[in-house]
């Protein structure tokens, strides 16, 4: 018997194959489970479809998390197809492209507010309506970043909203231990994405991680999708509230 055998997945935020949700999306399904991607724009909705024809069985929602009525409809769905609901993977960020160049003092209030309500107030957005469809429990797991904690030029914001993100993390677990489902993050190292090619010097960051991390390498998608079968299992049963690092170790160096 497969880890997730039974287990029904809603991953947020898949836009092609080179995105995070997608390599979770493939290991979860290695693993046995049912999946349901969704998608934001009409711009990667043929990527997406292709994507989705390769895991039959597979539902593609469209959904914007800035409106209520679009993240309600994506559940209404699940709840028809699937009656339940296990594991909710958010892989969800946005900031617009004038605030990750220039100074971090520049941000905007309009930007910072867009970059925090896409990036960490969804998390919140799509946790609440997902918790009806879980009676039995199960996993919500958010995608962070290390400048959550530390100073990276240019991510400027979107640092602000990854602490946001993880605290919201931690604050989502107190409240919804008692009902068995359990709520992390994993802070992965850079990958070339659609999301990270808007980072300036994003290339540098990726350089970094070969030069500095223990593991001497940077990170594949596949181990964040690894580690996400671990958080969606029973094997992480008693975790929760917590901050998983994915990046082959970049965040214990000091020099
Ligand atoms: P990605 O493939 O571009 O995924 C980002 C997703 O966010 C896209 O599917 C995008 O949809 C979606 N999105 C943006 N605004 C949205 C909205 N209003 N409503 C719904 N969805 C929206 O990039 P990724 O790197 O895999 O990012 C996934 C997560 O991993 C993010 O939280 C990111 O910060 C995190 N992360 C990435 C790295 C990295 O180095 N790549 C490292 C650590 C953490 P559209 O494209 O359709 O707008």
């Amino acid at each position: 018997m497969a880890l997730l055998d039974g287990n029904h997945a809603v991953i947020w935020g898949v836009a092609n194959r080179a995105s995070i949700g997608w390599a979770i999306a493939q290991a979860l399904h290695r693993e046995g489970a049912t999946l349901a991607l969704t998608y934001e724009s009409d711009r990667v909705e043929s990527r997406v479809q292709e994507l989705v024809d390769q895991i039959p069985g597979t539902l593609m929602l469209k959904a914007d998390v800035q409106k209520d009525g679009e993240i309600e409809s994506v559940y209404d769905r699940i709840k028809s197809e699937w009656g339940h609901l296990d594991t909710v993977v958010h892989s969800i960020a946005y900031a617009p492209k004038e605030e990750m160049v220039g100074a971090f003092i520049d941000t905007s209030r309009q930007g910072f507010n867009t970059t925090l309500d896409i990036s960490a107030y969804s998390l919140i957005g799509i946790t609440r309506p997902a918790v009806s469809l879980m009676p039995e429990g199960g996993s919500v797991m958010a995608m962070t970043y290390i400048a959550s904690r530390r100073v990276f030029p240019s991510y400027n914001v979107m640092g602000i909203a990854k602490s946001a993100l993880e605290s919201i993390v931690r604050y989502l677990a107190s409240d919804l231990g008692p009902q068995n489902i359990r709520v992390n993050a994993i802070s992965a190292g850079p990958i070339s994405t659609l999301a990270a090619k808007g980072v300036p010097g994003f290339t540098r960051f990726k350089q970094a991680y070969t030069e500095r991390a223990p593991l001497g390498r940077s990170t594949d998608p596949a181990e964040v999708g690894d580690t996400a079968v671990y958080l969606a299992s029973h094997l992480s049963r008693g975790v929760t509230g917590d901050v998983l690092y994915v990046d082959e170790g970049y965040h214990v160096v000091g020099f």
